[in-house]
């Protein structure tokens, strides 16, 4: 009688695998993430998520400070709600092409967007993003660690944050942030400045380098060094 049980249930089994993955596919994939709605910047790019009429509003406030061969960078803003997509400590992050997610509760968050904006551009320009790789290794000199240092107090070592400890293209999106947060009269790392940080001309020699490469206008340029305290 087992034997025969046996038999028949080993000679179903194709057709139980079916069955059970039409359930697991069916039913089963609750955790895969959901496809965001789309909709439209006020600067012709695509945001994806669920973004309220005021954030929406805000985030096409900050980026429509930038300049605009960066904003032309952008392929798209995702507001990402599930903390699984990011790694821990990651407020958002920039895919080649433009592509940027960024978490729900720092869409708003200027340092943040203008990061990861920062990103975006430097892949946009392609090989003169390269280019510029090599000269911000070269201005910055032997500092990055490939992790972030929060135990030393900051600017220190032409860096503006612990984070820009991680490698040049981190050290430069900081910079870039940085240099949007003072023009608008946010706090930023330059709020810590004084004469003999900027002693160290690593500080000038990178912003002369993001000025070359277009991460920010000469008007601004202009600005940041007329406001110096
Ligand atoms: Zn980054």
């Amino acid at each position: 009688m087992l034997k025969k049980i046996l038999k028949r249930t080993l000679k179903r089994t194709p057709l139980l695998i079916v069955i059970a993955i039409v359930i697991v596919a069916v039913f089963g994939c609750h955790s895969a993430p959901v496809a965001l709605s789309s909709h439209q910047s006020a600067h012709g790019f695509k945001l994806y998520g669920n973004f309220t009429k005021s954030q929406q509003e805000t985030l096409d406030e900050l980026v429509s400070i930038l300049p605009t061969t960066m904003i032309n960078a952008i392929t798209f803003i995702a507001k990402v709600d599930f903390d699984e997509h990011f790694d821990a400590g990651e407020g958002g992050h920039c895919w080649p092409i433009g592509r940027i997610c960024i978490r729900g509760y720092f869409i708003t968050d200027a340092g943040t967007l203008w990061h990861e904006i920062g990103h975006a551009y430097c892949f946009h320009i392609g090989l003169k993003g390269l280019v510029l790789g090599l000269k911000w290794e070269e201005t910055a000199g032997e500092v990055y660690k490939g992790s972030e240092d929060w135990t030393n107090y900051y600017p220190r070592d032409g860096l503006l944050t612990g984070y820009g400890r991680i490698a040049w293209y981190e050290d430069m999106a900081e910079f870039v942030s940085e240099f949007y947060k003072n023009i608008t009269n946010r706090e930023s790392a330059f709020d810590s400045f004084n004469e003999k940080t900027w002693e160290d001309g690593r500080y000038k020699a990178k912003m002369d380098l993001l000025l070359k490469y277009g991460f920010i206008t000469e008007a601004d340029y202009q600005k940041f060094w007329s406001t110096r305290k």
